[in-house]
């Protein structure tokens, strides 16, 4: 098992089962044939941390010790791999800077698998790749756990910016940790060597740069999530969005080796990235958090060579050019021969006046980890009656001292799963107020009040909170797609009925099709979703041609 150094300080500490996990004799016997074997006379650095294209290392005698520091502080942390266990992490996938750079200690045997061979040796051998690539997911989440890396965000309380930046650095699942200017003294002094003023901040600071009140996309470029989408390709096809639908998209295009690039613009995961847990997912009998199904996607296409590119947003596309021409926030274009719309849809807004100023100040659109650490103990509003609010509903009765929900109509049953349901009504921490609408929101930089009132009899109840979670369903997020494809009267993409050239996912125009929620008359689940992104690869094949009729 392997070894670490330094990081007791780093709380909570417990390695998961898996994040180190040893290749077999056999795995490693049949591994050397993808790869190049030496013996290092000396400790010699097989790459550094923050470094682009790491190769794989598998440890065949001896050690390598893997190693980060901490962009504030120095201090390095280090992670010792024994025979058996290999090098990287998530970076593998990818063309993004390795967290953790790693050295041979003298006397070592490495066998070095680089990069042109590695995608070749995770698909023709099978039972490493899946042993690499789980070991590889549990590594990120641990990572993710401890800040592994050594980036810091200095924060300024519990400010809208702060909150921001952290929810974004976590659905990303990039580690990192935050230190608060108003709470640490850590923080002030670190704050007053980097000259940094209260108005400078949140700052992100990394070993190579610092940014200070960064916009998400520019602190996206510097992490390398972005990726960089070279213009002058013309992809086989381009995936707009990146929630399950997409995904699935890509998995399945790139499986079949397609050239696939996926374009997001906030996070992969998209709505179901920000579920607490999916419970009616075919195959997670206990449920799965939607942060963890879409790592596994995600991790599931760059696998099979897909590019998912983050903080991308696609605002317009050419439809009248052979190869369709798809721009970007950044004023660059893609082009791609197949084109799939899978940008699903984004929350509505609560119509009451305030409502902006304490957006990421007590107002919550997900129930995520990020979301619910300050709402333990205290009183809480959520307002809705779909399965996204009733699952926040169970989820957060675990944690705050009392749940409050709002529906607009007299019962909850047309409009969420029978099984959430009954544990709602059955549950003494959360009470229903049917027919009732949030009618103000008080507070002054947080919030801290919020007032209801009942349709049925006019009675107003105002309550001491700061939190408020608004799930009252969604709007498709189409247009970028202005007068390119038929949308129907609500604004989703309206597809085929299924002729037989077309399949039942083509739009109105040939070559550009739409999966998930942001299709005309989809039924708005993650299976659905993840079932149409897999099934239309069939007809961009056809499409394309490559696959015959
Ligand atoms: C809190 C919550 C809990 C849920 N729980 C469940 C559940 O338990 N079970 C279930 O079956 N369903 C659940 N759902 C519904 C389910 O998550 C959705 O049906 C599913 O995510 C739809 O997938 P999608 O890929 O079509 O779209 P989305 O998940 O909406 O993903 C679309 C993606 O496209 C991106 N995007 C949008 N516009 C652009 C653009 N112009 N450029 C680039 N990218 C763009 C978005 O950022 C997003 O990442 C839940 C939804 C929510 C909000």
């Amino acid at each position: 098992m392997a070894t670490f150094e330094g990081l007791a300080s780093l709380q909570p500490f417990s390695v998961p089962l898996g994040a180190y996990a040893k290749l077999s004799p056999d795995q490693l016997a049949r591994a050397t044939r993808y790869g190049i074997e030496r013996t290092y006379t000396c400790a010699t650095r097989l790459y550094r941390q923050s470094e682009r294209w790491a190769d794989l290392y598998i440890v065949l005698a001896g050690a390598v010790q893997t190693v980060w520091s901490d962009a504030i502080n120095g201090e390095e942390y280090f992670i010792t791999l024994e025979p058996g266990e290999f090098s990287g992490e998530l970076n593998l996938l990818n063309q993004r800077e390795t967290l953790i750079g790693a050295r041979a200690l003298e006397g070592s045997t490495i066998l070095r698998i680089p990069r042109e061979r590695l995608r070749e040796f995770l698909i023709a051998e099978t039972d490493i790749s899946e042993q690499v690539v789980w070991t590889i997911v549990q590594r990120r989440q641990w990572f993710v756990q401890i800040g592994v890396g050594g980036l810091v965000m200095i924060a300024d309380g519990e400010s809208g910016d702060s909150e921001r930046l952290a929810r974004f650095l976590a659905a990303n699942s990039y580690p990192f940790r935050s230190i608060d200017l108003s709470r640490s003294s850590e923080s002030r002094s670190v704050a007053q060597e980097r000259g940094l003023q209260e108005a400078d901040l949140p700052a992100v600071i990394s070993r190579k740069w610092m940014l200070k009140r960064p916009q998400l996309c520019a602190l996206a470029d510097k992490l390398g999530i972005s990726e960089d989408v070279r213009e002058g390709i013309t992809w086989d096809v381009l995936v707009v969005g990146a929630g399950p639908a997409g995904l699935a998209t890509a998995v399945y295009a790139a499986s079949e080796g397609l050239r696939t690039l996926v374009l997001d613009n906030y996070a992969a995961g998209g709505q179901a990235g920000t579920s607490s847990r999916i419970e009616n997912y075919l195959g997670f009998s206990n449920g799965v958090s939607g942060a963890e199904l879409a790592k596994q996607a995600q991790v599931q296409a760059e696998k099979f060579g897909a590019t998912v590119a983050i903080c991308r947003s696609v605002t317009g596309i050419d439809c009248s050019e052979e190869a369709f021409l798809v721009g970007l926030n950044d004023d660059k274009a893609v082009a791609a021969r197949a084109v799939v719309i899978a940008t699903g849809a984004k929350y509505r807004k609560l119509n009451v006046a305030e409502l902006e100023r304490f957006e990421g100040a007590g107002i919550h659109y997900s129930a995520t980890p990020v979301d619910v650490r300050t709402c333990v103990g205290q009183p809480i509003v959520i307002v809705g009656g779909g399965n996204s609010a009733g699952q926040a509903a169970m989820f957060l009765s675990a944690r705050a001292s009392h749940v409050h929900m709002l529906i607009r109509g007299p019962r909850l049953s047309s409009t969420m799963s029978d099984y959430l349901v009954q544990r709602i009504l059955a549950s003494k921490a959360i009470t229903l107020h049917p027919r009732s609408e949030v009618v103000s929101l008080e507070g002054t930089t947080h919030l801290s009040h919020v007032t209801w009132q009942s349709r049925a009899t006019g009675e107003k109840t105002r309550l001491e909170t700061e939190h408020l979670f608004v799930m009252i369903g969604a709007d498709p997020c189409t247009a970028w797609l202005r007068d390119c494809v038929n949308l129907d009267a609500n604004g989703f993409v309206r597809t085929s009925s299924g002729s037989e050239d077309r399949g039942p996912f083509e739009t109105s125009v040939r070559g550009i099709f739409a999966v998930g929620d942001a299709r005309s008359g989809s039924i708005k689940r993650v299976a659905s979703a993840v079932g149409e992104g897999s099934v239309v690869v069939a007809g961009i094949h056809r499409y394309l041609g490559t696959f015959g009729a």
